[in-house]
């Protein structure tokens, strides 16, 4: 079987599936639809899941989204159905040095804001952007089916060509690989890769724990690796849930991964310092091996990457999905840009203008949490104490800590 679409999506995760609503919302805008295939591995989610109230229905993956992503999201028409389902906001932020003094704290009312964002599990979002194109009719989803070959064009009189496993061929002007960290269709392209592994695991998984999250987002910084209390909030529950994001050596994770509930609730309580009081209720664990990545180039003619798949940087400051939310707004922008225009939407010279957007913003994104990492890698005790005082000093700058938030918030 063979069918021939305008672009061809590989990933269906949360940034193909929100490149997808983005393509289909500004070409109905236009009035020139635009046919896209969405193709993913897995099977496609039916439907919302129906979250209920208990700590074992959380999804144990995810994201702190941006003011910047919301308003994506929203702009998408998808926000409303995942503010409906559940959504935590976080007012606040602190971050303090597990081995020392210092201590920062962010907030929302300093640069005049309602949030600084807010805590959403990753299957709602990405049941929330399935749902909405479900209504479609320019979108059609090969679910289950990992691309078996890649041929790409040469120039933009001609179309690529993707093989699925089941043998379907699938045709197209412009192929976007949104299949995530390990890419295979960025292998498969022949994109050349910057990486290096951290040699640290995430653990993620849920608790409840004993006092008032505050709607804070809590980060504990060792030269371990950082331990983050994200805020949950269930409607009409006393009860306070926080997700947790606890990065260590492989070694240390493994043992983690390995305790009981008890034993791991007491670690877990003790890295944070108690000071949500006690931990409890643990939902399933879950470890990923992190790794930064940076694709050399993002486009060739007729190809682009997208978020994980152009770039993967530690969760530390929970920005991986937030600058992929960035790059779909910039490519859909482009290739509507390019279609209104008569261009074809495998333009080099259009993708060139999306990877000349991206580039140097997810760059300096790289560079300030890597910095931020490193600051914490094990240092001689006097570097230990200019951590402290410029921790300390910066709580009381605050010009500076307005910016750093704006900047975390997406908004400049
Ligand atoms: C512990 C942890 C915490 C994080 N916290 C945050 C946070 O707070 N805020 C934030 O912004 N980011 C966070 N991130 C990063 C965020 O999770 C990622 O940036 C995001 O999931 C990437 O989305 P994606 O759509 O690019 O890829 P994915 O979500 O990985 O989706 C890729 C999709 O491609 C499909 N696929 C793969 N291979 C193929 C193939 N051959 N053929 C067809 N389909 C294929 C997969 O089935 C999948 O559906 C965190 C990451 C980790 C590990």
């Amino acid at each position: 079987m063979s069918e021939s679409f305008d672009i061809a999506i590989v990933g269906s995760g949360l940034a193909g599936s929100a490149l997808a609503c983005a393509i289909i919302a500004g070409a109905a805008a236009q009035s020139t639809p635009l046919r896209i295939a969405l193709i993913d591995a897995r099977s496609l989610m039916g439907s919302l899941p129906a979250c209920d109230e208990g700590i074992n229905d959380f999804d144990s993956r995810v994201s702190a989204l941006t003011v910047a992503s919301q308003a994506l999201l929203t702009d998408i028409g998808v926000w409303p159905a995942i503010a409906e389902q559940r959504i935590s906001a976080f007012k606040k932020m602190q971050v303090w040095d597990g081995e020392g003094t210092g201590e920062v704290s962010f907030d929302a009312a300093d640069v005049r804001a309602p949030v600084l964002g807010h805590i959403v599990e990753n299957r709602v979002t990405v049941a929330a952007l399935i749902n909405h194109l479900k209504s479609s009719p320019y979108v059609h989803s090969f679910n289950d089916q990992a691309v078996a070959h890649l041929r790409l064009s040469e120039n933009t009189t001609e179309t690529s060509e993707i093989e699925l496993e089941d043998g379907t061929v699938i045709h197209s002007q412009l192929v976007v690989a949104a299949d995530g960290a390990n890419s295979p269709l960025r292998e498969m392209a022949g994109f050349q890769v910057r990486e290096w592994d951290y040699e640290h695991d995430a653990l993620v998984c849920t608790v409840a724990v004993e006092k008032s999250h505050q709607q804070t987002a809590w980060q504990r910084f060792t030269s371990y690796g950082p331990l983050a209390f994200l805020p949950l909030t269930v409607k009409n529950s006393d009860k306070h849930y926080c997700s947790i994001v606890w990065s260590q050596t492989r070694d240390q994770t493994a043992a983690a991964m390995a305790m009981d509930d008890a034993d791991f609730c007491a670690a877990l309580s003790q890295a944070f310092e108690h000071r949500l009081g006690r931990v409890e209720c643990c939902s399933e664990r879950n470890s990923f091996p992190l790794q930064q990545r940076h694709a050399v180039d993002y486009v060739k003619p007729g190809f682009a990457l997208i978020a994980d798949a152009a770039h993967s940087i530690h969760p530390l400051a929970g920005q991986g999905i937030n600058l992929g939310f960035a790059d779909v707004k910039a490519l859909s922008e482009c290739i509507l840009a390019a279609h209104k225009r008569g261009q074809s939407v495998g333009d080099l010279a259009m993708l060139k203008r999306y990877q000349r957007q991206r580039k140097g913003d997810n760059l300096a994104m790289m560079a300030a949490v890597e910095g931020f990492k490193r600051l914490f890698a094990p240092i001689p005790l006097p570097l230990r104490w200019l951590r402290n005082a410029g921790m300390s000093g910066l709580q009381q700058q605050a010009k500076l800590k307005n910016r750093i938030i704006k900047y975390a918030m997406g908004i400049i």
